[in-house]
C-alpha cells in the first residue's frame, strides 16, 4: 500500500489530537477545521473509502458511526445536532484514502453542501 497518513496516525507514527481510541477504532481532531467541532474517526485498518468496503467490514462500520454519535455525545454536540459526513472520491472531495467520517458541530451547517 501506498502511504497512508491516517495509518501513520493509527500506529502512533505520525502525532495527532487524539480524542477517542480502542482496539479498532481511532478519532482525533482534524488539522484544518471546518467547524467548531471537526473530529475524524476512521478504522485503524486501512479501508480506502466505504464503496472499498466488503461483506465482513460490515460490523466495523456499524461500530464506527455508533463511535461517531458517542464521541459527539461526549463533546456536547448532542443538544444542537452536529453532522457526520464521509467523502468518497475525487467528484465526493475526498482527499485522504483512508476511510474516515468527519463528524462536525458546534455551529449550524448549512445544506445542500458545496
Ligand atoms: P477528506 O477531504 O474527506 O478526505 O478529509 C480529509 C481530512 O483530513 C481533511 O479535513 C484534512 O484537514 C484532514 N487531515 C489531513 N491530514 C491530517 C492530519 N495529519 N491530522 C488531522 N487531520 C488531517
Amino acid at each position: 500500500m501506498a502511504f497512508c497518513i491516517f495509518c501513520k496516525i493509527a500506529a502512533k507514527e505520525i502525532p495527532a489530537d487524539i480524542v477517542y481510541e480502542d482496539d479498532e477504532i481511532i478519532a482525533f481532531n482534524d488539522l484544518n477545521p471546518q467547524a467548531p467541532t471537526h473530529i475524524l474517526v476512521i478504522p485503524k485498518n486501512h479501508i480506502e473509502s466505504v464503496d472499498h468496503a466488503e461483506g465482513n467490514d460490515k460490523l466495523l462500520l456499524g461500530k464506527l458511526l455508533m463511535s461517531a454519535a458517542t464521541i459527539a455525545k461526549s463533546v456536547g454536540l448532542s443538544e444542537k445536532g452536529y453532522r457526520v459526513v464521509t467523502n468518497v472520491g475525487d467528484d465526493g472531495g475526498q482527499s485522504v484514502n483512508h476511510l474516515h467520517l468527519h463528524v462536525l458541530g458546534g455551529r449550524h451547517l448549512t445544506w445542500p453542501p458545496g
